[in-house]
């Protein structure tokens, strides 16, 4: 005669199971921003180097454009052109503002382009102190707060740098990154000169700066389209430094 605790028990069995699947899916989901991030990329993996890294493999023809010390005015329209052309970019975000710019960062995630920490007020970060690490701590935390996502690119202010600091941002798991082309949009020499100076310096794997922020970019933004066109025609691809790097992304699930 069959018990009724022979039918119960799979049944509890199976409730159990269902319990535990459920309760590993909850653990696995990582807990969205209370900003809600409408993109599902939550960070890059850490690459380890001793030293500064300047550019990529040179044995295919990708090129990353990096964009230092926004978010700032012109960092939208430089999105409108990144867009325009398809293609993505690195943004090196400087910590202290990113305060009203939340939405504008969350867009270039969601666009496909990458963000990356420039410290937090742009000051040298050279000595490697304890100032130096709260710098690099607070601006990971200002993107990921913004975001969802944290970063594992670190560039430090004017290249200023030192085997400490390097040191210092992998315990915060940081590869620190410079660059291979150096635009010096910064000194606003004429859009036509970012742009030769680009256009003559570029090789597979490069890494360019250039710059959405910290003073008027007008003249970065004019020389954009044509660089990237004049490139594009040349064979490049281009690619964010951590693919240029061969850094893997993360990932939450879609809600
Ligand atoms: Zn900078």
């Amino acid at each position: 005669m069959p018990t009724p605790s022979r039918h119960r028990l799979p049944a509890l069995g199976a409730a159990l199971l269902v319990a535990l699947a459920v309760a590993v899916l909850v653990r696995a989901a990582p807990t969205p921003a209370a900003s809600a991030p409408t993109t599902a990329v939550t960070g890059c993996a850490y690459a380890p180097s001793p030293t500064q890294v300047r550019r990529g493999p040179s044995t295919a023809k990708r090129v990353a454009l990096t964009f230092d010390d926004g978010p700032a005015a012109l960092t939208s329209s430089v999105l409108r052109v990144l867009a325009q052309e398809r293609v993505p970019a690195t943004f090196f975000v400087v910590g202290r503002n990113v305060a009203g710019r939340e939405a504008l960062l969350r867009r270039a995630l969601a666009a496909g382009h990458m963000l990356a920490n420039h410290s937090f007020t742009h000051v040298s970060l050279a000595k490697a102190d304890a100032a130096a690490t709260q710098e690099l701590k607070d601006t990971q935390d200002a993107i990921a707060r913004a975001t969802g996502f944290t970063p594992c690119l670190f560039r430090p202010p004017f290249g200023a740098s030192s085997r400490a600091l390097v040191t210092k941002a992998g315990d915060q798991r940081l590869t620190s990154v410079l660059w291979s082309v150096n635009s010096k949009d910064f000194t606003e020499p004429g859009t036509a000169a970012i742009r030769q100076r680009v256009l003559a310096d570029v090789r597979p794997g490069s890494i360019v700066l250039l710059h959405d922020g910290g003073g008027d970019r007008r003249q970065t933004l004019a020389a954009l389209p044509s660089i990237v066109r004049t490139l594009k025609a040349r064979g490049y691809r281009f690619v964010t430094v951590p693919s240029l790097l061969g850094l893997s992304l993360t990932h939450a699930s879609r809600r």
